[in-house]
C-alpha cells in the first residue's frame, strides 16, 4: 500500500510518496514558486539523479498535477499508475477544538477546516486548497487530514486557558492549542520504542527545534502543556519569531513607535529571535560561522535559546512531578550541539547527566542517546518523520 503525503504552504507544496509495507520513501519532493514566475519542482528518489522540472504552475492544482505526472513519469516516477496510491494524508495546521484525532475528508471536515481559517489565516488557506486539488484530480482517492493542534487537545483546562477575561475562550475560541503535535507526537513514540517501554509510563519532554520551536511535556503519551500557544509565534525563541514576551511590548511599539499593527506583526515575527538578537541570520549555521567569530551578539542568541529551552524542561518536569527521558528534534535540535549543551548543563539536580563526548558527535542516524550512562534521564536525539507519521495515521484511517 502507498500513501502520498501533502504539505501545502502558500508558494510551495512537499510530497513524498511512502510505501507502508517498508515505510520508506518512494519518492520525495518540493514545488516551490506555485503562482509566481519561476515555478520549479525538485523529486527526490534514493540512489537517482534529481528530476527536476520548470514549468510555469498558476495555482496548487497545477502543482499537483505535476507532483503527479512525476511520480508515474515513465523514466524518473516511481509508480505505473496513479492508482497504485490508495490514499493522501494532508497536514492541515488547524483542527480547532473540534479535532483530537486525524480525520477522513469529507464535506463537514471542510467546512470546520474552513471556519479554523480565522485562528490560522497564514496555514489554513492553502492546506485547504491542496485537498481541494487532490479532490479534483483524484476523486476516488481517500483523503486524511492529519492536524498540527490534534496531538495537544488532551492538555487540560488549567494549560489552555489564559489568565484573559473568559469570554474570549467561550466566545472567540481563544486558547493555548499548541503545534508541531505531529512531530512531538513522533519523537515520543520513539523514544518509548527505543527505551522498550510502554509510553504510558513515561513522562518525556520533546523538543521541536527548528525554524519554529516548541517543547512539550508529553506524560503517558499525552501532551498535558506545550510552549507555542494560540499561534505558533508563542513560546522559546525561534529562527526570526520572538516566543513569549511580555505582552505590553506590543503597545510599546504602537504607541510610543508609531508602528502599525501589521508592522508589529512583521517585527515579531519575521525580525525576531536569533535573527533579531544576533542580527545574523534566521539560520543557526550561520550562527555558528558567527560564534566561531567570537560574534557577541550571536553568542548571545545562542544563550538565550539554551537558556529558554532550559527552563522549559525544569517547569515541565515539575508539572509532571519527574522526567524520563528528553528528546531533540528538528533541524536545530538534531544539529546543533551547542543549544544541546546550554539547555542540559546545571540540570544534575534532576538526574540530567549529559555525555558532552556523544553530544558533539554529528552521526544521528536513526537517534542517538547522548547522556551519559548513569544518567538518571535519558537524553535523545531522534530525526523527525512527520510524513511518515502523517501516512501511518492515514493508513489507520482508510
Ligand atoms: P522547519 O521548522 O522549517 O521544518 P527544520 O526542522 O528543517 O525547520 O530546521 C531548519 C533549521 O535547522 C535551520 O534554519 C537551521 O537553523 C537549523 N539547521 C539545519 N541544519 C543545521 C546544521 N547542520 N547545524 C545547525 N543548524 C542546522
Amino acid at each position: 500500500m502507498k500513501v502520498l503525503v501533502i504539505n501545502c504552504g502558500s508558494s510551495s507544496l512537499k510530497y513524498q510518496l511512502i510505501d507502508m509495507t517498508t515505510e520508506e520513501a518512494l519518492a520525495e519532493g518540493l514545488v516551490e514558486r506555485i503562482g509566481i514566475q519561476g515555478s520549479i519542482l525538485t523529486q527526490k528518489v534514493k540512489g537517482r539523479d534529481k528530476y527536476i522540472v520548470e514549468n510555469p504552475l498558476k495555482d496548487h492544482q497545477d502543482a499537483i498535477e505535476l507532483v503527479l505526472n512525476s511520480l508515474v513519469h515513465e523514466k524518473f516516477g516511481v509508480i505505473k499508475s496513479m492508482d497504485e496510491i490508495s490514499a493522501v494524508g494532508h497536514r492541515v495546521v488547524h483542527g480547532g477544538e473540534k479535532y483530537s484525532q486525524s480525520v477522513l475528508v469529507d464535506e463537514e471536515v471542510m467546512k470546520n477546516i474552513e471556519e479554523f481559517i480565522k485562528l490560522a489565516p497564514l496555514h489554513n488557506p492553502p492546506n485547504i486548497i491542496g485537498i481541494k486539488a487532490c479532490q479534483k484530480l483524484m476523486p476516488n482517492t481517500p483523503m486524511v487530514c492529519v492536524f498540527d493542534t490534534a496531538f495537544h487537545q488532551t492538555m487540560p483546562e488549567k494549560a489552555y486557558v489564559y489568565p484573559l477575561s473568559y469570554e474570549y475562550y467561550e466566545n472567540d475560541h481563544i486558547r493555548r492549542y499548541g503545534f508541531h503535535g505531529t512531530s512531538h507526537k513522533y519523537v515520543a513514540n520513539k523514544v518509548a520504542e527505543t527505551m522498550k517501554k510502554d509510553i504510558k509510563d513515561l513522562k518525556i519532554i520533546t523538543c521541536h527545534l527548528g525554524n519554529g520551536v516548541s517543547v512539550t511535556a508529553v506524560d503517558g503519551g499525552k501532551s498535558i502543556d506545550t510552549t507555542m500557544g494560540f499561534t505558533p509565534l508563542a513560546g522559546t525563541i525561534m529562527g526570526s519569531r520572538c516566543g513569549d514576551i511580555d505582552p505590553a511590548i506590543v503597545m510599546y511599539l504602537v504607541k510610543e513607535k508609531g508602528y502599525n499593527i501589521d508592522e508589529v506583526n512583521e517585527i515579531l515575527n519575521k525580525k525576531s529571535g536569533i535573527l533579531g538578537v544576533s542580527g545574523v541570520g534566521t539560520d543557526f549555521r550561520d550562527i555558528r560561522s558567527a560564534m566561531g567569530e567570537n560574534n557577541k551578539r550571536a553568542i548571545l542568541a545562542t544563550d538565550i535559546f539554551g537558556y529558554q529551552i532550559k527552563k522549559q524542561i525544569g517547569a515541565y518536569a515539575a508539572v509532571m512531578g519527574g522526567v524520563d527521558a528528553i528528546v531533540f528534534t528538528a533541524g536545530i535540535g538534531e544539529h546543533a550541539p551547542e543549544v544541546r549543551i546550554r539547555a542540559l548543563t546545571g540540570l544534575e539536580f534532576i538526574g540530567i547527566k549529559l555525555d558532552t563526548t556523544k553530544n558533539d558527535s554529528h552521526e544521528v542516524g536513526d537517534g542517538m542517546l547522548i547522556s551519559a550512562e548513569d544518567s538518571g534521564v535519558k537524553v535523545y536525539v531522534i530525526p523527525t518523520n512527520e510524513e511518515l507519521m502523517i501516512a501511518k495515521e492515514t493508513l489507520a484511517l482508510v
